[in-house]
């Protein structure tokens, strides 16, 4: 059965595009709401049998597509390179790291969900406690276009490794990747647990209302606020993975060179569309001029351009965004070191380092999504923490520092710090990922991420008859003097 049998065809159809090139890549149909239902229905009715398979079958299955992926990963990589513009080379590190991910989610969900005694208590020694994880039923991901594997695979192979069924609804500016992710799970494993709904924010919407589960959210803040709403109505749980404004620190000790090498590319890499890449730059004042320096060298040679290392803005829309706050910080008095104002019509955006910009801008409080970076001098890691601090973002943060590494990372609020390294954390399959904030709540990734697919279920079990027996109408004055004799007992006294 494909996913599409038991449901409506859609009447209307929409093409994705190469933003480097305008070239169509693909036409997709676009989903309404009673096809979405349709296929939320298919998925409910799926889930029982995923969910019998047991954690065993499930990794069988996901082992399978994980090697269906791995074997054909230059056709998904240049697939995205041509519904996004960014390089062949980074589609291939994304698929990979989603590979990676998927891996991983498949062999641990047993271990982390399965269920575990845990302590009873003092006071409820006479019992036998124990919790599982399990799967919530069907799963609604909808994903951006900027990282359109890496991203909601973050979300799908944790959801399914949980035990749940998917619906992914893809970014209208990558549908073909996603349709190409569902069409390789059914070969490899033949059933409807893991379909592909695509149309635009209609279709998204659609998918909030359809009955699922859970709603696994990837995108802007204000489409994430949407999403919330809509899922408000009838109590549908969210993972909310919104933009960022990540800052990185550079102290006195760092290693100059790696610091601007890592600024560069975690700014520009990917023509800045990153959630977690960086868009800030606090230095300290001992080691600014020569951090700058080094950094406007490197970020000289780097073009934007077709077939170079820097590709297109993929959403048009989004060229004006970052025209705005590069204009905005030259008018309050900012300096543009490298790149400059954006040409009307402009596709691909040159990298930017941007000086002297008053902290309240909109380059620095607002998420950019482009190849631009702020450069600001501070006095001391006070100051840089405050400031990195500063905005209602928290998603990813980075330090420089041979010595102080962890002690400034301690202090950040965000929801991951790569110390001498810049978006070290995405790749680490162990460590959760998400953000604070604007930047949204919940976690994919690590053993966070597949219990956020899941509710936990627990029971207490009497091994035998409590010596003072307290959940009773036949409850003594006595019993209750003993209660106090224990409690007091156990926590009144002594220093801790
Ligand atoms: P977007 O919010 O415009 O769209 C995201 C998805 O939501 C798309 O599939 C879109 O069709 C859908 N959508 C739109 N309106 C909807 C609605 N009312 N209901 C349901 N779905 C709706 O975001 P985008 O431009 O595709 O992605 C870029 C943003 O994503 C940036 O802000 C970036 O920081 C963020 N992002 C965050 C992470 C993270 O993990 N935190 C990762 C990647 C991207």
């Amino acid at each position: 059965m494909t996913s599409t049998e038991a449901v409506p065809a859609a009447a209307q159809t929409f093409t994705s595009l190469n933003p480097g090139t305008g070239e169509v890549v693909g036409t997709h149909p676009i989903h309404d709401a009673a096809h979405v239902q349709a296929v939320v229905a298919t998925a409910r009715k799926e889930a029982e049998r995923w969910q019998a398979l047991g954690f065993e079958g499930r990794k069988k299955a996901l082992v399978k597509w994980r090697k269906v992926i791995a074997r054909r990963m230059d056709e998904l990589a240049s697939l995205m390179a041509r519904e996004t513009g960014k390089p062949q080379g980074d589609a291939l590190l994304e698929t990979a790291l989603a590979i990676d991910h998927l891996a991983w989610a498949a062999s641990h969900a047993e271990k982390v969900l399965k269920r575990r005694s845990v302590s009873p208590g003092l006071l409820m020694v006479n019992q036998a406690a124990s919790v599982e994880y399990r799967p919530l039923g069907v799963v609604g991901v909808i994903g951006p276009w900027n990282y359109p594997v890496f991203t909601p695979m973050g979300s799908i192979a944790y959801a399914l490794a949980a035990g749940n069924t998917v619906v992914f609804k893809p970014s209208e500016y990558t549908p073909g990747v996603g349709v190409w992710l569902a069409d390789t799970f059914r070969e490899a494993v033949g059933r409807p647990v893991f379909q592909v709904v695509t149309g635009y924010g209609e279709t998204g919407a659609a998918l909030t209302t359809a009955g699922v589960d859970k709603v696994a959210f990837t995108g802007s803040t204000a489409t994430g606020k949407r999403v919330m709403a809509a899922c408000a109505e009838t109590l549908t749980p969210v993972v909310i993975e919104a933009g960022g404004k990540d800052a990185l620190i550079v102290a006195d000790d760092a290693d100059l060179d790696e610091a601007a090498e890592a600024t560069l590319w975690g700014a520009a890499a990917n023509a800045g569309q990153t959630c977690a890449g960086v868009e800030r730059v606090y230095v300290h004042d001992r080691v600014y001029d020569e951090f700058l320096d080094k950094l406007v060298a490197e970020a000289r040679k780097l073009k934007a351009e077709p077939g170079g290392q820097v590709g297109p803005i993929t959403m048009p829309s989004q060229v004006d965004i970052i025209r705005r706050h590069i204009d905005d910080a030259l008018a309050r008095g900012g300096r543009a070191l490298v790149g400059g104002p954006v040409p009307e019509g402009a596709r691909f955006v040159q990298p930017t380092v941007l000086v002297d910009v008053p902290e309240d801008s909109a380059a620095i409080q607002e998420e950019t999504f482009g190849p631009t970076v702020t450069v600001t001098r501070v006095r001391d890691m006070d100051e840089a923490i405050e400031r990195a601090n500063g905005t209602r973002y928290a998603l990813g943060s980075t330090v420089f520092s041979k010595d102080q590494g962890m002690a400034i990372a301690e202090r950040l609020r965000a929801g991951m710090t790569a110390i001498n390294g810049v978006i070290s954390f995405a790749g680490i399959p162990t460590l959760p990922f998400g953000g604070v904030g604007d930047s949204g709540f919940g976690r994919i990734h690590g053993p966070d991420g597949l219990r956020e697919f899941t509710y936990p279920h627990a029971i207490a079990r009497q091994r035998f008859k409590p010596a003072i027996a307290l959940t009773t109408f036949r409850r003594t004055a006595k019993e209750e003097q003993q209660l106090t004799k224990v409690v007091r007992g156990l926590y009144g006294r002594g220093r801790k």
